[in-house]
């Protein structure tokens, strides 16, 4: 590492949605930087106008923004380093496409479709990997000149030297040797005169002082053709730091159509970004103690870039889900309610229902925001549900006694003119009492002919206290009717 200010940058192409690995690109770029007091600057790698997406930038800004990874250079801010637009920068590749033929690391080349097609059909032919043949490599200078005059399209290709071999250091998978004769004389300037993607994203790193190169491990094998051109400007060449890939298992990977790939899914799960963001730094990083819970301030303190594993990261989804319900519950009651408000209306439409009452019976048992609507489907309307779901082998219950239970406590209800919580409590037991039975034989009946399910949101007394007393006066005699009928 020189001793220069550290500088990082996120380089995201404008897809239209952040995919996961590329948020913990991001995030890993953002804590290098800030954990060494140095610059995270955002450019946007837009050379390939064929994928252009509309308003995809604002995606990278706005995901940016809410995960708290502030940018301390970039299109929309500025910097002493812009554009950070390379659809900006096009003056500046051809330039340096120009200095690096005189410098000797790169040439025109005057090859047409034709004769590349027949060079491919060659090789094919021959059974060998299609590469260019380095023809134009051997042109004389006055062939060159002649050919520039006359005006005939020419692209600009990196002259890989044609032995030896290419060597260079990732911190995270270690030092690897590539031979230079399995690399191409790839182009870095189209007959267009705009500059490949692997050539942009060189001169840019150089040209905005990037220090450190965080990026997916799938640029690996681009590197060695990176090194040769830091080395034929002689530019000094960053830290390389390559990440494994994020999968959904060993062998699939995170899949946008299946809504597991990118932040925009998670957060439409409702999942908290604080937790989204806690979890994608675990992705594949550990900060070598057992601490899993992280603000970003604390990500900063934590991060360093030894903690980088080079195996391939599993999605882990239960995990991301307890980590969410640990965010969630550090949340205020306040915080809760007001997040949780519109899930509850798409599962109530009952204007009587407290729903901050639902909030204090949530609050400790949500996992995540999306889960909610199907925890609340008996509220508006009782479910239609068997008498089987009486039977409850710890609480002693079966649909006899439950029968039973529900009529004694239909009357007792039925005279509680006070509808609290508290007043319910007190209702409850001491009929507990006065029949002589375990609290869950009839509790349990209650939850049941209140809600027609197995799992709710608080028990009997609460489910009570939420839908009111006319509400379970008539659940109650409807659970009757149907052990009744048994
Ligand atoms: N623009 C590339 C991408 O979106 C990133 C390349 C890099 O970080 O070097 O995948």
């Amino acid at each position: 590492m020189s001793n220069s200010q550290v500088r990082t940058r996120f380089a995201p192409s404008p897809t239209g949605y952040m995919h996961v690995g590329n948020l913990r690109t991001a995030l890993y770029a953002y804590l290098l930087a800030k954990s060494h007091n140095g610059k995270f600057i955002l450019r946007i790698e837009d050379t390939d106008q064929e994928r252009y997406v509309e308003g995809a930038i604002d995606v990278i800004y706005k995901t940016l923004a809410e995960t708290g990874l502030k940018h301390d250079e970039g299109p929309d801010i500025g910097g002493d380093y812009g554009p950070y637009i390379q659809s900006e920068r096009k003056h500046i590749y051809k330039e340096y496409a120009e200095k690096l033929v005189e410098l000797g690391g790169a040439y025109y080349c005057f090859c047409d479709k034709e004769r590349l097609e027949q060079l491919r059909q060659q090789q094919e032919a021959a059974n060998v990997a299609h590469k260019y043949d380095g023809y134009c490599s051997r042109l004389s200078k006055e062939e060159i000149e002649a050919r520039l005059k006359s005006g005939i399209p020419y692209v600009i290709r990196q002259k890989i030297p044609n032995d030896g071999v290419t060597t260079f250091k990732d911190e995270v998978f270690g030092t690897i040797s590539v031979e230079n004769s399995t690399l191409d004389d790839n182009i870095l300037l189209k007959s267009d005169g705009l500059p490949t993607y692997n050539f942009a994203n060189v001169v840019d790193d150089h040209l905005m002082g990037i220090t450190h190169v965080i990026r997916g491990s799938e640029y690996l094998s681009s590197t060695p053709k990176y090194n040769l051109l830091y080395e034929a400007f002689g530019w000094e060449i960053p830290t390389y730091i390559h990440c494994p890939p994020v999968m959904k298992s060993a062998t699939k990977k995170l899949s946008k159509r299946e809504g597991d790939a990118s932040y925009e899914d998670f957060i439409a799960k409702g999942y908290l970004k604080e937790a989204i963001l806690n979890y994608i730094a675990l992705l594949g990083w550990s900060p070598g103690d057992d601490r899993e819970i992280f603000t970003l301030e604390e990500l900063v303190e934590a991060f360093d870039i030894k903690g980088i594993s080079k195996s391939p990261a599993i999605f882990d989804i239960q995990k991301l889900d307890w980590l969410n319900g640990e965010y969630i519950r550090k949340l205020s009651l306040d915080e809760f309610h007001e997040k949780a408000l519109p899930y509850y209306k798409k599962a109530i439409s009952n204007p009587n229902i407290d729903l901050y009452k639902i909030s204090k019976l949530l609050h400790t048992r949500t996992v995540k925001f999306s889960d909610i609507p199907a925890m609340l489907d008996f509220i508006d309307v009782l479910p239609e549900y068997g008498p089987e779901l009486y039977i409850h082998k710890k609480m002693k219950t079966n649909p006899e006694n439950s029968l039973e239970n529900l009529k004694a406590a239909l009357p007792v209800l039925e005279e509680l003119d006070n509808w609290t919580e508290e007043s319910l409590h007190n209702t409850l037991f001491s009929l507990i009492e006065k029949l002589g039975v375990k609290n869950g034989q009839v509790l349990w009946p209650i939850r049941v002919a209140l809600s027609g399910k197995e799992s709710t949101p608080g028990g009997g007394i609460e489910l009570a206290d939420l839908l009111g007393k006319e509400e379970s006066i008539k659940r109650i005699k409807k659970g009757i009717e149907l052990l009744e009928i048994k």
